[in-house]
């Protein structure tokens, strides 16, 4: 008798945004437990860089497409995480237009994928709801201070639109949803020049070049790990919470701590240098993660020593 073929199902996952920061090592990820991937990006901040390991590998397949376009699959869906979007303050600067329609219709076709299929949907929401915080350390249950007219607004009513949306196809089509709620996270593939804090200061620092720290420095953010954000945004997706969790490190610094932490880091001879602050820069941002501990038994556990130089590491190859 012929030996039985055990048929292992695997399950689908569609990652929007695949090309990206968050998005390739989510992929990485969800194939290395066993998923099948289809990652879609049209690399308007996406690079090829970020997925070109995954050439020939047969459980990835790539689309390239802007996922405010239709999306057609002719095969079975189990999970729909939706991540493209622009999420440099300097890059929904110059896409503000594309920001707010990946958030807006981008969603809308994301949701309509996961309907159809009967697939879970995931929505890659952001602390940036909260605007200028008013409440600290941020809870889920915080309605935000933003100014739907300033320069980041267009990314900020984009993902609270996002969340709306999400809320209303799980109320009324019942849709599995899930919102995660990102705060700032760092890592590999980051680009250098994306003029996010921590690509800008590490490239200053490994030229010695000067730190260019905005506003007096004061300001706070919490900086995650990736492996550490993506690990809680899976356990996420497999909960059954429905409603948005925070999920960041709640290790607060101010940015001229950061900027020390990163000369230190790089032995570098690089000085700070003071330069206006953009407008509606957030002056304090901490999330609170009693939810994510309770509900998803996560919480960070990459020190930032240990993060940066990772993520130092990486960089090294790119100034
Ligand atoms: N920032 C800075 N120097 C830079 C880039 C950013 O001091 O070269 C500050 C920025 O004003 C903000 C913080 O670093 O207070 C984090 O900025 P980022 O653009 O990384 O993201 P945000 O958290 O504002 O979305």
């Amino acid at each position: 008798m012929p030996n039985k073929i055990k048929t292992v199902r695997r399950p689908t996952s569609v990652v929007t945004g695949a090309a990206g920061f968050l998005g390739s090592h989510l992929t990485d990820l969800l194939l290395a437990r066993g998923h099948r991937v289809i990652g879609i990006d049209n690399f308007i901040t996406g690079s090829v860089d970020n997925i070109a390991h995954l050439a020939g590998n047969r459980n990835f397949k790539f689309i390239q497409q802007d996922v405010t376009e239709f999306l057609f699959l002719n095969e079975p869906v189990n999970y729909v995480w939706h991540f493209a979007s622009p999420a440099s303050p300097v890059d929904y600067l110059e896409f503000p237009i594309q920001t707010l329609k990946v958030g807006s219709l981008g969603t809308h076709k994301a949701l309509g994928l996961a309907k159809e299929k009967g697939a879970r949907f995931l929505i890659a929401s952001t602390s940036e709801i909260y605007g200028d915080p008013l409440v600290h350390p941020q809870t889920e249950e915080y309605w935000g201070n933003v100014n739907t007219i300033g320069p980041r607004g267009c990314y900020d009513e984009a993902k609270r639109f996002a969340e709306a949306m999400t809320m209303a196809y799980h109320r009324e089509h019942k849709v599995a949803t899930r919102i995660v709620r990102i705060f700032n996270t760092y890592g590999p593939r980051m680009r250098l020049h994306d003029g996010r804090v921590v690509p800008a200061f590490i490239s200053q620092a490994l030229t010695n070049k000067p730190i260019t720290v905005f506003g007096d420095g004061k300001q706070t953010r919490s900086f995650c790990y990736v492996s550490d954000l993506i690990e809680g945004i899976y356990r996420l997706m497999m909960s059954n919470y429905s409603l948005p969790v925070n999920i960041g490190n709640p290790v607060e610094l101010t940015m001229v701590q950061f900027a020390e932490a990163i000369i230190k880091a790089t032995k570098s001879r690089s000085k700070i240098m003071f330069k206006p602050l953009p407008q509606d820069d957030p002056k304090q941002r901490k999330p609170d993660i009693t939810k994510a501990r309770k509900l998803l038994k996560w919480e960070p556990k990459v020190k930032l020593a240990d993060g940066l130089a990772k993520a130092i590491n990486y960089f090294h190859g790119k100034v």
